[in-house]
């Protein structure tokens, strides 16, 4: 039982000291969204929470090209306006310095891109009040799950705000048929031009392989 239901049937009939509490309890949630195709199964689990209030953020300065980055944000325009979450959008597209940080990173680039993805987030969730952060990140079978909590739990540490843990994979095919059945644009890749080239590479090699034959 959600705390807030508990408090309501133990204190029904002080109605004050019942606002107070829930006031208390509520959590306002800054969502990072990566793309619509994983945020729709954890916003299909978590839209009726009383406990949460919802608003999503878009900062996803790692898709390329630009033209694919446009598109997944339109995507998730759509999804948020049909939904009516309030979404604020970080639009920023530094491509130099993405790629600056790919190539240097020492822990690799996904490491380096989590990193500023999250980075971001918790700074515009403490600047706007929020009091706590997640990310669709963590809906992905194909990201680094533990080094996201890592990453996630020392930024919370740092910035003084709390980090909204779920292990939304266990929604990823449900989020699959949802965003499909909803004819939801989903992307093939991850989001930058290396992820790009891993996802196509042995695909058009093998096709070239039995084109020889
Ligand atoms: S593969 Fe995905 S997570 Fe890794 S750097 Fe590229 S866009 Fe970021």
């Amino acid at each position: 039982m959600h705390i807030k239901r508990f408090i309501q049937k133990r204190l029904a009939n002080n109605s004050f000291v019942i606002f107070m509490l829930i006031i208390e309890v509520q959590m306002k949630l800054l969502m990072h969204i990566c793309c619509a195709p994983c945020f729709i199964a954890p916003w299909e689990h978590l839209k009726n929470r009383d406990d949460l209030e919802i608003t999503g953020f878009w900062y996803n300065p790692n898709i390329q090209p630009y033209q694919e980055f446009r598109r997944r944000l339109e995507t998730l325009r759509v999804f948020c306006t049909q939904e009516k979450i309030p979404l604020i959008e970080n639009d920023s597209y530094d491509l130099e310095r993405f790629i600056h940080n790919a190539v240097n990173s020492e822990h690799g680039r996904c490491v380096a891109c989590y990193h500023d993805r999250l980075e971001t987030t918790v700074r515009t969730a403490s600047e706007h009040g929020y009091t706590h952060f997640s990310s669709t990140l963590l809906y992905s079978k194909f990201q680094n799950h533990e080094r996201i909590i890592q990453i996630a739990k020392e930024l919370a540490e740092q910035y003084h705000i709390d980090f909204y843990y779920e292990d939304f994979r266990i929604y990823w095919k449900e989020g699959i048929e949802l965003s499909k059945s909803a004819e939801m644009y989903r992307q093939q890749y991850c989001g930058c031009i290396y992820s790009e080239r891993d996802r196509y590479e042995d695909f058009y090699r093998r096709l070239d392989k039995k084109s020889k034959l």
